[in-house]
């Protein structure tokens, strides 16, 4: 039997403790809303911590399977919770243990070594280019599919990742209001450059010096909530050493995943990591918090700066109605949802209009639905649906995985696009006169 601060740190099975059992997460749960079942549910895992911690339960295959089926790790619980418990920080523990005593599979592990070393994913993301080139030329595009995901909805990568394009110094031609570090995160380096040529764009026109450092690694969050702990630790590591500066006013991120690690993650994972003696120190959790409270979302940073922004022309012809999706790492993770949409709302050719349930789950999870594709599309639906009813032509979100997500389904019938709602911005400052057919 083992003791409980030797599977999780004290700070964390201490949320096992408040749970009152009282069921008011479960209607947040998008997993266990599919499912019904209470093992599946939120209130039921922190169960099953219990019995774990206290060595009445061992952590089998099968528990594996259950504590990695059945859930998106999306905080609608945390949000839900009237007792604080933290259920995700309990949940993707239980993970590692799980991947430690069960192993992660040969596949998860090598793509999570590639994912972690930026000169493999370079080489591994042009053979991915290459290869997408060849299915659609034998026209096995349509036929093939990544998890629920027919590859031909997935947006292709990019033609050179955008960091050897872009990476270094953007500065305004007028004066500067403030100096940032660009942190682009994988999804724009190799599959959507175009986000990173909106954020540098418009942060230009407010008089922002964007730096991009040349060597930006993956933040690391995927292989933590996965489970692969020790590989995430070297990208947390070496995030801090490109990031963690003095002469920089904030750390600006247009992935809500990726800012969710660097803003609050961080300083979690690595206090915990610390408490249960795994080569963490004081030092590195007091950078941790230092790069927290530099860390904006992209919408945030140009929300609090909105007096920088010059002015847009007036729309010409029909408005473009506009929708907006809450990526679960941004609004949960950060806190951030009231900025997007202020933002949306202040472009003048944009008729913004809300839809409902715009803060559930997508049914994404990275490889949620890579790995459990028919509940995964359950949710999906239901998002799908709820933007088909607010009759919108775009969809604003600010997640890439969110992204590829909703994308990859809506293509399934077509007519409406997903886009970044900075991607939306630029076309305003550049005078576009169609939001829907500029890119
Ligand atoms: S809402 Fe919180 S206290 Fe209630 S069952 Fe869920 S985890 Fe436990
Ligand atoms: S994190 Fe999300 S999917 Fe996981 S148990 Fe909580 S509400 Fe359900």
């Amino acid at each position: 039997m083992k003791h409980t601060a030797q599977l999780l740190s004290d700070a964390t099975v201490e949320h096992i403790h408040h749970c009152a059992r009282c069921g008011l997460c479960l209607d947040a749960c998008p997993v266990y809303r599919e499912m019904r079942v209470e093992s599946h549910s939120p209130r039921g895992k922190v169960q099953l911590a219990r019995h774990i911690i206290n060595g009445n339960l061992e952590i089998t295959d099968r528990m594996k399977d259950i504590l990695f089926s059945s859930c998106l790790l999306c905080g609608s619980c945390v949000a839900a919770c009237p007792s604080g418990v933290r259920q995700s920080a309990l949940f993707s523990g239980l993970r590692w243990r799980a991947a430690q005593r069960c192993g992660l599979g040969f596949a998860k592990k090598l793509f999570f070594q590639v994912l972690a070393r930026e000169r493999l994913m370079h080489h591994t993301t042009r053979l991915g280019r290459r290869v997408r080139e060849l299915l659609h030329l034998t026209g096995m595009e349509e036929k093939m599919k990544a998890g629920n995901l027919p590859v031909g909805h997935v947006p292709p990568m990019n033609a050179k990742p955008f960091n050897r394009e872009h990476g270094g110094v953007i500065a305004p031609s007028g004066g500067i209001n403030a100096r940032i570090l660009y942190f682009h995160g994988c999804a724009t380096n190799y599959v959507f450059g175009d986000i990173g040529v909106a954020v540098t764009s418009v942060l230009r026109r407010m008089g922002v010096r964007v730096e991009i450092p040349k060597h930006q690694p993956c933040c690391g969050l995927p292989i933590f909530l996965s489970g692969d702990r020790e590989t995430s630790l070297a990208c947390i590591r070496e995030v801090m050493e490109q990031f963690v500066r003095d002469d920089a006013d904030a750390v600006v991120v247009d992935c809500a995943t990726c800012g969710s690690a660097l803003k609050n993650e961080y300083p979690h994972i690595l206090r915990e990591l610390r408490d249960l003696g795994e080569n963490v120190d004081d030092g590195l959790v007091r950078a941790a918090e230092r790069l927290s409270s530099l860390t904006m979302d992209i919408s945030e940073f140009i929300d609090a700066h909105r007096d920088w922004m010059p002015a847009f022309s007036p729309a010409h012809g029909k408005k473009v109605r506009v929708t907006y999706h809450d990526p679960c790492h941004l609004l949960r993770g950060q806190g951030v949802g009231v900025q997007p949409r202020r933002l949306l709302a202040m472009l003048p050719a944009v008729d913004f209009a809300e839809m409902d349930e715009a803060g559930r789950c997508c049914g994404g999870g990275g490889e949620f639905q890579l790995e459990y594709g028919d509940i995964s599309a359950l949710i999906t639906g239901r998002k799908i649906e709820n933007i088909r009813r607010s009759e919108a032509d775009i969809v604003a979100t600010g997640c890439p995985g969110c992204n590829i997500t909703i994308g990859a389904h809506l293509k399934k019938t077509g007519g409406v696009r997903v886009l970044h709602p900075v991607q939306l911005i630029h076309m305003a400052l550049e005078g576009a006169a169609d939001f829907n057919e500029s890119k």
